[in-house]
């Protein structure tokens, strides 16, 4: 599948729409879900465009995993989870929404987690969160 430059995370990137931001560096960003299965979820994406982690570069790919477990010992001490959850779809067959590879931490349980990119959840308390994530990096 071709890389659609006006996916919603390519937009993020370019700072065209918002994003409540918890860590960025050159090749990474990562943010909060504006639709969380869990308080605390968050969204770790490669700058590098690609659809899914099959397309990523493997340099791009064994760059980003790192910033995964670094993003995730942040929300796990940030938010004292007992658990993380981490998760990543490829395809809209597998249930991506969002056609650039993303990875998500989710604390806590996927089997206890809320449906899938459902519910919106209210800015302020997306920022609380970002900002517990933020002092455990
Ligand atoms: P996936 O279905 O694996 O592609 O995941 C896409 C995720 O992006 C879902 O969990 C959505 O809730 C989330 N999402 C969609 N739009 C935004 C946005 N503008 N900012 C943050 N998260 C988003």
């Amino acid at each position: 599948m071709s890389y659609d430059s006006d996916n919603i995370f390519a937009k993020i990137l370019r700072e065209e729409i918002p994003c409540i931001k918890v860590y960025e560096d050159d090749s990474t960003l990562a943010f909060m879900d504006i639709m969380p299965q869990a308080n605390g979820h968050t969204l770790v994406i490669p700058k590098e465009p690609a659809v899914d982690l099959l397309e990523l570069t493997d340099a791009a790919a064994a760059d980003l995993i790192l910033k995964v477990k670094k993003v995730a010992r942040a929300v796990k001490q940030g938010l004292q989870a007992e658990a993380i959850t981490i998760f990543q779809l490829n395809g809209a067959a597998a249930g991506q929404t969002v056609p650039h590879i993303h990875f998500h931490v989710l604390p806590g349980s996927i089997v206890e987690a809320k449906r899938h990119a459902s519910i919106s959840a209210d800015a302020e308390v997306l920022a609380s969160y970002a900002e517990k994530i933020k002092s455990a990096l």
